[in-house]
């Protein structure tokens, strides 16, 4: 869809006047409100305060506050009460954020997230429509002569572990759930080619399920904003699944995905350009000239092809070319 462009992007390209002079320490954000400057001590005082009081929201509060481990200089629950506003304000910034993988059901967002281990979405779904209209049952890709889908899939990388990934996970499908995806973790994990990240891809999306999706962006920027300095994926999952609620963890995720993808790039992020600038104890790592970073925004963002070719109806920007299209 190419429908006019949102408030949103013009929330993303207009706002980054509100980043400050100076880097925004986590002590200065958390100091905008009171409550949230409190020390770790205080967070403490306040669980008991909670208890006695027979306030359930601060009770809950404290208890995930208690969970989450702190940066140096702020308090669990200012943590907590800041991770939970950056994640507001991605969903001002991205009220349609999607999975960025074209498919029409469980099994084919299965194999495309299979497929889009190193390398983008954007070239899985440049490769997948070819693919489904070969294999469009799991039945069908078990069957598969190898070297045919290694062609098919060579776009992608990695092309013969991938398709033996493939070919397995099909066969495990066909033989083992009756043709179907599973749709419980401990299933999904056990089929060939399929690790924590893509089970809770699956789960989030095709069925969902609340799961939570640490890929390379998920993981760069939550360290940056201090949630954790955990690298393990697995642990970084844990320690956000703490901070918030499970009706949040799927959209959470593709938010700070986007986030990752659009304006807080890994080598050059645009902080300049960042909506959520006064909250980031990381800005100033990237270019803070806001003209200079608006240069820097990614698709929708910088008016360029999102990286689905049939994105949903909401999505502000424009779908992606297909394979060879110019
Ligand atoms: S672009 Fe990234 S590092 Fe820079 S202010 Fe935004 S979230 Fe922080």
């Amino acid at each position: 869809m190419t429908s006019s462009k949102s408030g949103t992007r013009a929330k993303a390209t207009k706002e980054p006047a509100k980043a400050p002079a100076k880097a925004p320490g986590a002590a200065e954000a958390a100091a905008k409100e009171p409550a949230e400057a409190a020390g770790g001590a205080k967070a403490g005082r306040t669980a008991k305060v909670a208890k006695s009081t027979g306030s359930a929201k601060a009770a809950k509060e404290a208890k995930v506050s208690e969970a989450v481990k702190v940066p140096k200089g702020e308090s669990h629950l200012a943590l907590v009460r800041r991770a939970r506003r950056i994640n507001r304000e991605l969903a001002e910034v991205y009220p349609y954020a999607h999975p960025e993988l074209d498919f029409r059901n469980p099994f084919e967002l299965l194999v495309a997230t299979v497929l889009s281990a190193q390398t983008t979405d954007l070239r899985v779904n440049q490769t997948t429509p070819a693919l489904f209209a070969a294999y469009p049952t799991p039945e069908d890709m078990a069957a598969a002569v190898p070297e045919e889908m290694e062609e098919l899939i060579r776009p992608t990388g990695f092309f013969r572990a991938k398709t033996k990934s493939l070919l397995g996970l099909s066969a495990a499908l066909r033989d083992d759930f009756g043709g179907e995806v599973p749709d419980r973790l401990e299933d999904l994990v056990k089929l060939p080619g399929v690790g924590r990240k893509t089970a809770n891809v699956v789960l989030g999306n095709a069925y969902g399920v609340p799961g939570i999706t640490v890929d390379t962006h998920f993981g760069r920027l939550v360290r940056r904003w201090k949630w954790t300095d955990e690298e393990d994926p697995v642990k970084v999952e844990a320690v956000v699944a703490d901070i918030f609620p499970k009706s949040e963890w799927t959209m959470l995720s593709h938010r700070v995905i986007f986030h990752g993808r659009r304006i807080c790039h890994s080598r050059k992020p645009a902080c300049g350009a960042c909506p959520i600038a006064p909250l980031c104890p990381s800005y100033g790592e990237g270019e803070t000239d806001p003209e200079k970073a608006r240069k820097l925004l990614k698709y929708e963002m910088g008016g360029y092809p999102g990286q689905r070719l049939s994105p949903p109806p909401d999505f502000p920007g424009k779908p992606a070319p297909a394979l060879g299209a110019a």
